[in-house]
């Protein structure tokens, strides 16, 4: 199969790379490089099955392809919030173009939807079917009304003109190649960690997140994609729920480190408390995680430790 993966120099899109060519399909990697880097890929760029197109997914852009994973878009709240109203364009415009392209092709198309959909939420743990709580005016709202959006494009696209769809709702997922500047909580807390710095905790870190190594996400968007029972959003994430303060205790341990923990302001509408429920993940993909936290930690530990692009370039 031809596979296009928009985003698939990044973090999870490098990884879904990866998978697609041990598979045996062709993949064109497409990346305007905004947080994504050719490093992450460079060990596929000799594979004859594997092609990099630098574009921006906010321009339309014609492809022969049989299968769209649309992963484009900045994902850490400091990249995401660097320029916003760009954020904004990319989820809204790259959905739009990548479904004009799915339907022009006849391509299934899989959106990288998040868990951000569904904002400070007041359902515990979170179901697909709960609407969210979303602050439409904040400074995370470039993201998540922009995913939110993206949503209603795939879904009036699929009811309107029959595009094939997938909806992943992905949940915090952390591993190697995160970037040590990417400004989330796992690899800031591991970089701080392993340069004795000190961890910091924003708010007074009883907030809760789930966190998907990133192997077991890959996994379950490639089944997600292939099975052909379900096209409403799935929840993909570890069920797993640690506060902050709890990740930051088990990061200093696992690196054996001398840093301090310390309380820096909690940003504006970050969500108290985050955990899938995955029962459609089950049903739908058999599928839930098999890495837990600790062994996830550890391997990106060493990660961080062992390679020049992630923790010498800090
Ligand atoms: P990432 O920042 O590492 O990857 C995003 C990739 O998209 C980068 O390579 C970037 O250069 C590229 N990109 C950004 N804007 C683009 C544009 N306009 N045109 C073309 N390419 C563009 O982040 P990630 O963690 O790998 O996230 C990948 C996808 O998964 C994103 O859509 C994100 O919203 C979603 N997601 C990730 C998580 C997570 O925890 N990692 C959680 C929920 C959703
Ligand atoms: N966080 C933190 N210290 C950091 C980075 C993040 O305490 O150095 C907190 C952040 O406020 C949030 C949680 O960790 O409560 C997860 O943040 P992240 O940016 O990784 O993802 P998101 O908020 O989008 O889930």
């Amino acid at each position: 199969m031809r596979v296009l993966v928009t985003g698939g120099a990044g973090f999870l899109g490098s990884h879904l790379c990866d998978r697609l060519i041990e598979q045996g399909q062709d993949v064109i990697c497409l990346d305007n490089y905004f947080t994504g880097s050719k490093k992450n890929v460079e060990h596929l760029a000799s594979n004859p099955r594997f092609e990099l197109i630098r574009h921006d997914v906010t321009e339309p852009i014609l492809l022969e392809v049989d299968r769209i994973y649309n992963l484009a878009c900045p994902a850490s709240p400091v990249h995401y919030q660097y320029n916003p109203v760009k954020t904004i364009k990319t989820s809204i415009l790259g959905a739009v173009n990548m479904l004009g392209l799915a339907k022009r092709v006849r391509a299934r198309i899989l959106q990288a939807s998040t868990s951000e959909v569904y904002g400070d939420p007041s359902v515990h743990p979170q179901v697909e079917e709960y609407w969210g709580n979303v602050n439409p005016i904040g400074i995370r709202s470039c993201y998540d009304e922009g995913k939110r959006v993206a949503e209603t494009l795939f879904m009036d696209y699929h009811r309107q003109n029959k595009v094939d769809i997938r909806i992943v709702r992905i949940f915090n997922t952390y591993g190697p190649r995160m970037h040590p500047n990417d400004g989330r909580v796992v690899s800031n807390f591991i970089v701080q960690a392993l340069q004795g710095k000190d961890i910091t905790v924003y708010g007074d870190g009883q907030q809760t997140r789930s966190f998907c190594f990133v192997s077991d996400l890959v996994e379950a968007i490639l089944r997600t994609m292939e099975q052909n029972e379900y096209t409403l959003p799935i929840n993909i994430g570890n069920p797993g729920e640690f506060t902050i303060l709890e990740l930051a205790e088990k990061i200093i341990k696992l690196t054996s480190s001398k840093s301090k923990i310390i309380k820096e302001p909690l940003p504006a509408d970050d969500p108290k408390q985050r955990k899938p429920d995955i029962s459609k993940a089950k049903k739908f993909l058999n599928w839930e995680p098999s890495v837990n936290l600790e062994e996830g930690l550890k391997k990106t530990i060493e990660y961080f430790l062992s390679s020049p692009y992630g923790f010498d370039s800090v």
